[in-house]
């Protein structure tokens, strides 16, 4: 056969796909599709509502199907430096129901060749090479915006270090919301570990945008960052700190409870000594009011008694699952899906 000429064989091979009839437009009037999600900042309440309506679109095709193959085809690379329970299994769970497959780096990044010294932009750049979206949790504040410069598909940051967790925070206005069905004129208290709690951050950044009041509960050494404070108080919430959850249990409406993040501490003495700050118990429930909601984004290390659990108003199980229909609906968003 002459250089350049093509066997029979290769000549008759049938093509193995009509892509014409494959190929899809991508829904892009959202303004998500493509992008990034870094920063809980990227949101409005108008957005917040698109995705809130599309989580729940989600979670009555989850309950009533089970799955659907909105994102077959589509690969989810999960790129865990640090541990996770809900964040990652609730974005696998997530594209599995929705027919997508999943490249999982979960279980301790020392099994990939970052344990051989590679850098995050190389691991990003090797990953984005087989995925179509990337799902970072990492140490360092900053990590998912720089991911997202070396990466040309959507990068999520699922945590940066004491910095944002963006989709946490979306899930927890969609619980509130779900809960009480309004989000305006809302008493929030954040309780625990402000300081480090990048959950907190991000909850209260958004909600900076509602006309909501926020109590900031914490010990002295734990207190919410002074920019975020002045964000809030720019933002011209009322606002109040204490150190004694007796001061706002009675009028709440939303008690967000927190882990003191042991890991950020320098010094373990000082974790020690505020780590049983407070705990959340039966007693203290008596005195709420009847329709408050107790949620926590998890793990638990001993704030709430495990003898709340069983009060309707103990919402954090429930936030979990809604956890997997609001990361459904953002991976559904930025791939042009939803
Ligand atoms: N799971 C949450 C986070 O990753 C809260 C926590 O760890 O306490 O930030």
């Amino acid at each position: 056969m002459k250089e350049g000429e093509k066997s029979d064989m290769l000549k008759d091979r049938p093509r193995l796909f009509d892509l014409d009839d494959l190929e899809q437009k991508p829904t892009t009037g959202n303004g998500f599709y493509g992008k990034d999600i870094l920063s809980v900042k990227q949101f409005d309440p108008d957005s917040l509502a698109y995705i809130f309506d599309v989580a729940e679109e989600m979670r009555e095709m989850v309950r009533r199907v089970g799955g659907a193959d909105l994102l077959k085809g589509h690969v989810l690379t999960c790129l865990f430096y640090e541990p996770s329970t809900r964040t990652s299994s609730s974005f696998i769970a997530a594209m599995a129901r929705l027919g997508g497959g999943i490249i999982p780096i979960t279980q301790g990044v020392q099994f990939s060749s970052v344990s051989k010294g590679e850098s995050l932009p190389d691991t990003i750049r090797t990953l984005e090479q087989y995925s179509d979206v990337i799902v970072l949790r990492h140490p360092d504040e900053g990590s998912a915006k720089m991911a997202a410069d070396y990466a040309a598909i959507p990068v999520m940051n699922a945590g940066d270090g004491t910095g944002e967790h963006p989709t946490q925070a979306l899930l927890d206005l969609f619980t509130i919301q779900d809960e009480l069905d309004r989000i305006d004129g809302l008493h929030i208290a954040m309780v625990g570990d402000l300081r480090f709690g990048r959950t907190v951050h991000s909850l209260t950044r958004l909600l900076a945008q509602y006309n909501v009041k926020l109590s900031f509960v914490s010990p002295e050494i734990l207190r919410l960052p002074l920019v975020i404070m002045n964000d809030v108080r720019d933002a011209g919430l009322d606002v109040r700190e204490t150190h004694s959850v007796a001061d706002i249990i009675e009028t709440a409406d939303v008690l967000y409870v927190t882990r003191v993040q042991k890991e950020r501490f320098s010094e373990l003495s000082q974790y020690d000594a505020v780590k049983d700050y407070y705990t959340i118990t039966p007693e203290l429930m008596e005195r709420a009011q009847d329709n408050m909601v107790v949620m926590h984004p998890l793990p638990r290390v001993g704030e709430i008694a495990y003898s709340v659990d069983g009060d309707p108003r103990a919402a954090y199980f429930r936030q979990v699952q809604n956890g997997m229909y609001i990361r459904m609906a953002l991976l559904a968003a930025v791939l042009g899906k939803a």
